[in-house]
């Protein structure tokens, strides 16, 4: 019993309502944590905790936080990972979008002070940009846009890890940060305009597919139970672990790839609407992950179609 207590800890999700964010918290009440979950529902959904709400150990907190958060329970582990993610959603208030970035993080980086809890950053292959670099290695700094539409969370993710690093320098607190790339699984939010979640829409409505561009830029998607599993270890590597880590599948493809192969799986026919290549876009985007095996012994295990299979179940029952 001494032991259980012992290794029970009190962990704290932002964004618990979230895609990444529900699937974490599931995943830490099944490994015995008790969790509270934090959440403005601006795109996050109580739906997605329907599983964890059953849970004695878990409690939800209706929360934004750019607002100060104050708690008066021990908190041993904060994940960051509050944030609207999709670029429809993140550039329809763009402001605020920097604003969870900066004064968000920063009401949480206190929080951490206070309660000495460990933190974890959940920052995003955005802020390498458009990369000149291939794959991306965490040393690769990046090319990003200051005033274009993407820059909002591009810069605003990027401003996040200085934080995080200058409250490490400043007060010794133990950070993490996480660096995810595209990912993707069931409670992808149905209308965030990501590639995933339209191409399979798409294809179970039997419509044409839409391919920005020529649809031959790049990305590399990592199912969000492997990506969980990443943060988890991520969160308890020992403490010298401080520097930024890529989380992510090597597995790089196009976008025209990737919709036939959705195209396929959903038994549709093979047809495309092509427009054009949104502002900013990325042409290609891949992981070095040679970090995250060494220093975590972490790499992806579900492949693409076992991956799609489970999301494309999801998104049957909800069409
Ligand atoms: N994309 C596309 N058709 C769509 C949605 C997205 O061709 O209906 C492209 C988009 O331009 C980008 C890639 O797919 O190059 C991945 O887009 P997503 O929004 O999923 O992720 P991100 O751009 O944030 O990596």
């Amino acid at each position: 019993m001494k032991f259980e207590l012992d290794i029970m800890k009190t962990v704290l999700i932002t964004g618990a309502a979230g895609f990444i964010g529900s699937h974490l918290t599931e995943r830490l009440l099944n490994d015995g944590h008790r969790v509270i979950g934090i959440d403005n529902l601006f795109t996050g959904s109580k739906d997605n905790l329907k599983e964890a709400s059953k849970h004695p150990q878990f409690t939800f907190i209706e929360h934004d936080i750019i607002e100060e958060f104050c708690s008066h329970k021990k908190i041993n582990q904060i994940y960051n990972l509050a944030c609207p993610a999709s670029p429809i959603h993140y550039q329809e208030n763009p402001i605020y979008t920097i604003k969870i970035n900066t004064i968000g993080v920063i009401n949480m980086l206190e929080l951490a002070r206070e309660k000495e809890a460990r933190i974890l950053q959940a920052s995003t292959s955005e802020i390498y940009g458009d990369p000149e670099e291939h794959p991306q290695k965490e040393e690769y700094r990046g090319n990003t846009s200051t005033i274009g539409p993407r820059a909002c969370y591009d810069e605003g993710k990027r401003c996040a890890e200085t934080l995080f690093y200058d409250y490490h320098r400043k007060y010794n607190l133990e950070i993490k940060i996480a660096r995810i790339f595209n990912t993707y699984g069931p409670r992808m939010s149905l209308h965030d305009g990501r590639a995933v979640c339209n191409f399979i829409i798409q294809a179970l409505k039997k419509e044409p597919v839409t391919l920005y561009g020529k649809g031959h830029q790049t990305r590399s998607f990592c199912f969000v139970s492997d990506l969980v599993e990443g943060l988890i270890r991520l969160m308890e590597a020992p403490g010298k672990v401080t520097s930024p880590i890529n989380l992510g599948n090597t597995k790089e493809q196009t976008m025209r790839e990737l919709a036939e192969l959705i195209i396929e799986m959903c038994d549709a026919k093979k047809r495309f609407i092509f427009s054009d290549l949104p502002e900013d876009d990325p042409r290609r985007r891949c992981p070095d992950i040679t970090k995250a095996k060494i220093l975590l012994n972490w790499k992806p295990r579900i492949a693409i179609r076992e991956g799609l299979k489970k999301t494309i179940d999801y998104f049957k029952e909800r069409i």
